[in-house]
C-alpha cells in the first residue's frame, strides 16, 4: 500500500450534468484497494435511474501509474466503457480517475418520470396546465419504446400501437379539461381509453419545457441569431410562502420552553438562536403560511417573544433563465428577410407568414427580438421588440404590433414547437439507458398546411 493513502470518495453524476450532483457517502478509511474499488462499483451500479454514470475515484496524487492495470482490470468487470482520465481533478492534491458505467437494466417507469422531470420540473409550468403523468397503466412494466409528439392524435397513437411503445410524451396535454365520465364520443378520451388498453403511458411537459432554461423558447429565439437572452416574466421558486419572525426570549430557560411549544405545533417550523449579550437570545423562525398563525398563537403566550415580534414576508427565489417568453438583443442586427429566412431554415418550413410593422420593409433592421412558442399573443403584448415570432396570434392582436413598429412572424402554432422534440430526443437519450429507445412520431404534424 502507498503511504498516504488514507481515503477514497466516489462521485457520481449524470453525464449531461458534467457537475457532481451526488455525493456517495463511501470512503474508505483503507487503502484504494480492488476490495474497494469493487464495493463503489457495486454500490453504483445499483444505483437508479441514471443508467449511465460518469463516476469519478479521487485518490491522493500522483496516481502511481503500476496501478493503473489493476484498477483497470476491477473496474472493466463492471463496465466495459471504462476509461481512465488521469488528472482532470479540479482539487490539485488529488488524482481523479473516470469511467462510465452502463447499467444493463432497462428502466421503469418512475425512473424516467424522474429524468424527465430533471430536464423540465413539473414546477415550472403554468398554473393553468395539465401537464406530467396523464396516462399510468396498472400494471408496471419496463418502458423500452418511447415516442416524441408534439400533439396525441388518432394516427400517432396509431403509430404507438404499431410499434409497441410504453410511453407516449406528447409536448401538448392529452386531457385537459376536468371530465366526469370517460366515453367514446370525445376523441380525446378515445385515445386515452386506447392508451389504457394497451398498457400504454402518457406524459405530457408543455409549460414547464416552454419555462425551462434551454428549453422550446430559448430554441425559438436561438434559431434567429445568437445573443443575450431575457425572460419575458420570470417564473420563481414553487412551494408555500414562507414567513421568517424574529423575536426574543429572555434566558435559556424560556428558548428551551418556547421552541419545545412551537416543535410540537407540527412541521415545516425552523429556527436558529443567537446570543448577542449575556441576557437574552435572539430568535428566528421560519414557517410557511399555513403555520404561521399557530407560530404567532404560541409566541402570544409568552410576553418578551410577544412584545419583541417581528413577522417579515420571505420573497420566493427567482429562477433565472425560466419563465414565459424571451426577448432578445442580437449580437449582430440583421434585416427582417434574413430573420425570416433564418427562422425557416431553424423549423425546417417553406412558408411562414409576415407581417410587416408601421413603415417597415423588408431590409429594415431587427436588433431586438420577442419570441413565444404556440400562441404567444397576451404574452408579446405590449412587449418593445422590433420583431415578434410566436405559432400564433389574432388578427387584432397582429393589427396591434403592426401599429406599434413591431413586425410579427407566424409559424402555425405547433410548428414553433415540434422541432425541439429533436433536442428533447437528444437529451433523453444522454439519460436514458441504451435499453431504451427514443423515437420522434412521423405522424405528428401541423395539422394546418399552406396550399
Ligand atoms: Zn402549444
Amino acid at each position: 500500500m502507498p503511504p498516504g493513502w488514507l481515503r477514497t470518495s466516489v462521485r457520481v453524476f449524470p453525464l449531461a450534468h458534467g457537475l457532481a450532483n451526488t455525493f456517495l457517502p463511501l470512503c474508505y478509511s483503507s487503502s484504494l484497494s480492488r476490495t474497494a474499488l469493487a464495493r463503489c462499483a457495486t454500490s453504483l451500479s445499483l444505483r437508479p435511474p441514471h443508467a449511465k454514470h460518469s463516476v469519478s475515484l479521487f485518490a491522493p496524487s500522483p496516481f502511481p501509474s503500476v496501478y493503473v492495470p489493476g484498477v483497470k482490470s476491477c473496474f472493466s468487470q463492471f463496465s466495459p466503457t471504462f476509461s481512465l482520465c488521469p488528472l482532470t481533478s479540479p482539487c490539485h492534491s488529488f488524482t481523479q480517475l473516470s469511467f462510465i458505467s452502463h447499467s444493463a437494466q432497462a428502466m421503469n417507469l418512475p425512473d424516467i418520470l424522474e429524468v424527465l422531470e430533471q430536464l423540465a420540473p413539473l414546477s415550472l409550468a403554468e398554473p393553468w396546465d395539465n401537464v406530467g403523468l396523464l396516462v399510468e397503466p396498472s400494471k408496471p412494466r419496463l418502458v423500452q419504446k418511447i415516442l416524441l409528439t408534439n400533439d396525441l392524435t388518432v394516427s400517432v397513437m396509431e403509430e404507438a400501437e404499431v410499434m409497441s411503445c410504453d410511453l407516449i410524451i406528447s409536448y401538448h396535454p392529452l386531457l385537459f379539461k376536468p371530465f366526469k365520465r370517460l366515453v367514446q364520443k370525445d376523441w380525446k378520451q378515445q385515445l386515452a381509453i386506447r392508451a389504457v388498453e394497451a398498457g400504454i403511458a402518457i406524459y405530457s411537459p408543455h409549460t414547464a419545457l416552454d419555462s425551462v432554461k434551454g428549453g422550446i423558447n430559448d430554441w425559438l429565439i436561438g434559431g434567429v441569431g445568437s445573443g443575450s437572452v431575457s425572460v419575458l416574466r420570470q417564473a420563481v421558486s414553487s412551494g408555500p410562502l414562507c414567513h421568517k419572525l424574529e423575536f426574543t426570549v429572555r434566558n435559556h430557560e424560556e428558548l428551551e420552553t418556547v421552541l419545545s411549544e412551537l416543535g410540537d405545533r407540527g412541521t415545516g417550523v425552523t429556527f436558529s438562536a443567537a446570543r448577542p449579550d449575556s441576557h437574552a437570545y435572539s430568535v428566528r423562525v421560519s414557517c410557511c403560511d399555513s403555520a404561521l398563525t399557530s407560530v404567532v398563537q404560541t409566541l402570544w403566550q409568552h410576553s418578551t417573544p410577544q412584545q419583541s415580534l417581528s413577522i417579515l414576508p420571505v420573497s420566493k427565489q427567482p429562477l433565472l433563465g425560466c419563465g414565459v417568453g424571451r426577448r432578445g438583443t442580437l449580437d449582430e442586427p440583421i434585416s427582417i428577410e434574413t430573420a425570416v429566412n433564418r427562422m425557416k431554415a431553424h423549423l425546417g418550413l417553406k412558408h411562414l407568414r409576415l407581417a410587416l410593422g408601421a413603415q417597415k420593409t423588408l431590409e429594415s433592421t431587427v436588433t431586438t427580438v420577442a419570441v413565444c412558442a404556440g400562441s404567444g399573443g397576451s404574452v408579446l403584448q405590449g412587449v418593445t421588440a422590433d420583431l415578434y415570432i410566436t405559432g400564433e396570434m389574432s388578427h387584432h392582436e397582429v393589427l396591434d404590433a403592426v401599429a406599434a413598429g413591431t413586425s410579427v412572424i407566424l409559424t402555425d402554432h405547433s410548428n414553433s414547437e415540434r422541432g425541439f422534440l429533436s433536442v428533447l430526443r437528444e437529451r433523453l437519450s444522454v439519460h436514458l439507458d441504451d435499453s431504451v429507445s427514443v423515437q420522434l412520431s412521423q405522424k405528428d404534424r401541423d395539422p394546418l398546411e399552406v396550399m
